[in-house]
C-alpha cells in the first residue's frame, strides 16, 4: 500500500521526468543528458540529480547510446 497520507507536504526532491511524465529519455537530447553527466564525462549519481531509480536507468541507456553514436565522450574509468 503507498503511503498516501505521508506523501504530503513532505519536502522531498522528486524526480524531474517523474515530474515531467516523461516516459524514456532521448539519447539525441544531449543538452538534457549533459545535465547528468560531470565534466570528466562520468554519470551524476542518482541521490545528487534526485532521478528516481527507473529513469536513472532510462539515462543510462541514453548515456550508452549517446556515447556510442559519439555524441557525448567516452570515459576510462
Ligand atoms: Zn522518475
Amino acid at each position: 500500500m503507498a503511503d498516501i497520507k505521508g506523501s504530503f507536504y513532505r519536502h522531498k526532491k522528486t524526480c524531474q521526468f517523474c515530474a515531467d511524465q516523461v516516459g524514456e529519455i532521448d539519447y539525441k537530447d544531449i543538452k538534457l543528458l549533459s545535465r547528468f553527466i560531470t565534466e570528466r564525462g562520468k554519470m551524476v549519481p542518482s541521490r545528487v540529480s534526485a532521478t528516481c531509480a527507473k529513469h536513472q536507468r532510462s539515462v543510462s541507456k541514453a548515456i550508452k547510446r549517446a556515447r556510442f553514436l559519439a555524441l557525448l565522450p567516452f570515459v576510462n574509468d
